[in-house]
This record gives C-alpha cells, structure tokens and sequence, in this order.
C-alpha cells in the first residue's frame, strides 16, 4: 500500500466570481485519484494583508490525505491556479485564486520551490480561522485582521 500524507490548503480570492473559484478549484483537488477523504471548512471573507488597497478576499481551506508527493501537489495546484487564469502584477496583490500548501503530514522542507510547513501561516488568521474547523492548529488565530465567517450554505 502507498504512503499517504494528510495535506491542508489555503485557497484564497480577491477578483471575479470568488465563491465559483473556489468552488471549482476543490472539484479539481476532489476529481484526483489520488486524493481522498477531501473535507472543507467554511468560506471567510477577510481584510487583505500585505497591499491593502484591494477588494476583500473570500478564503477557506480544504483537508485530504494524498498520494501525491509533495511537488506533484504543487504541480497540481499551480496548474489549477493557471486553470483559473490567475493574474496578478502586485505581490501579495489581486488574484483569482492562490492555492497555498500550508501542512503535508508532518514534512519539513524548505526548497527553492517549495517550503512547508508554509513560512507565514501562523500570522494569517485567513489560514487559521479556517484551518482551525478541519485540524488542531495548535497556535492561536491573530486579531489584528478583521475576519468574517459566512453562514454555511451560502
Ligand atoms: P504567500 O506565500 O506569502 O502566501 P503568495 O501565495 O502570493 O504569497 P505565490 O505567488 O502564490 O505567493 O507563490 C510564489 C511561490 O511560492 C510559488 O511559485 C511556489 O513555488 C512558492 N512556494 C513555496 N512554498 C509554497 C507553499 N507551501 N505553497 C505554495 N507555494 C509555495
Ligand atoms: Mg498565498
Ligand atoms: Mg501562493
């Protein structure tokens, strides 16, 4: 039997239809042979971090266990993201959709490529506050953001 690793997401969107994005960035990941037991946390809508000067964000984040190693994963989000015509000339500005590898079990790695655990999630209440529905996150969700939960369902 293959090794799988239990993974958390970040997805993350500031620009278009947020909501169908995300939607249809999970159907994606869900649609994988190789990834199982897919579960998601809530949407929140959040204050930007980095360039403040654009439109909220919708996020959420997603668990699974998967076969895939770590760089195929990231092969894989990429891709979704450019499926989704991710566009963005600012960094930490506007996008249609940013797919972060926040875990992958319990990997340390720091490539050019690919860092994980993700360097700055611990000061993302926009990874926390969801993440925190699907995993112990084990740190507690900063305050200096303001972050909404939607009501499940829409
Ligand atoms: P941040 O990483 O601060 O959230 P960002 O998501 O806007 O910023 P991107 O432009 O999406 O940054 O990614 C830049 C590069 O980060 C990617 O090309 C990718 O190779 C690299 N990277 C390193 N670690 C990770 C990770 N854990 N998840 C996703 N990308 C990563
Ligand atoms: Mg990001
Ligand atoms: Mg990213």
């Amino acid at each position: 039997m293959e090794d799988k690793a239990f993974c958390i997401l970040s997805l993350g969107s500031n620009m278009g239809d947020r909501r169908k994005t995300i939607d249809g960035a999970i159907a994606i990941l869900e649609a994988s042979s190789e990834i199982t037991d897919l579960k998601r946390a809530s949407y929140y809508e959040t204050e930007p971090v980095g360039y403040e000067d654009q439109a909220w964000f919708l996020n959420t984040c997603v668990s699974f266990e998967t076969t895939l190693e770590p760089l195929e994963l990231l092969d894989l989000t990429q891709s979704i993201e450019q499926e989704f015509h991710r566009e963005r000339t600012i960094h930490w500005g506007p996008r249609t959709l940013d797919i972060d590898i926040i875990t992958y079990g319990d990997l340390t790695m720091d490539t050019e490529r690919l860092t994980i655990p993700h360097p700055r999630y611990t000061e993302r209440a926009f990874v926390l506050a969801p993440m925190s529905e699907l995993t112990d996150i084990g740190v507690p969700i900063p305050e200096d953001k303001a972050i909404r939960r939607l009501p499940d369902g829409i």
